[in-house]
């Protein structure tokens, strides 16, 4: 994935990398996704969800899926609001 906007506080995403190892994240600290080697990690406040070049379609899909559940259940009510307050305070 790609992105230009942060999924969750909608902030300008930084873009670090070539096509065989990047690393994105948002300054805010609410998602970070980092792809190396056909391995992916997606951070989303600390909570983590692995990917490899092994999946199926379907483990694929399953994965986008749950990180897409986890910023949809973040940004209902902004309760993404809080984490970016909570993780400023560390
Ligand atoms: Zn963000």
């Amino acid at each position: 994935m790609h992105y230009i906007k942060c999924p969750i506080c909608q902030s300008d995403m930084n873009y670090d990398g070539d096509q065989e190892e990047n690393y994105e994240y948002c300054t805010n600290k609410c998602y970070a996704e980092e792809f190396h080697y056909g391995y992916t990690r997606v951070s989303i406040f600390g909570k983590e969800f692995f990917a490899n070049y092994r999946f199926s379609a379907d483990e694929e899909k399953k994965f986008r899926k749950n990180i897409e559940r986890e910023i949809k259940h973040l940004r209902k009510n902004e309760k993404y609001l809080i984490k970016i307050m909570e993780s400023n305070n560390d």
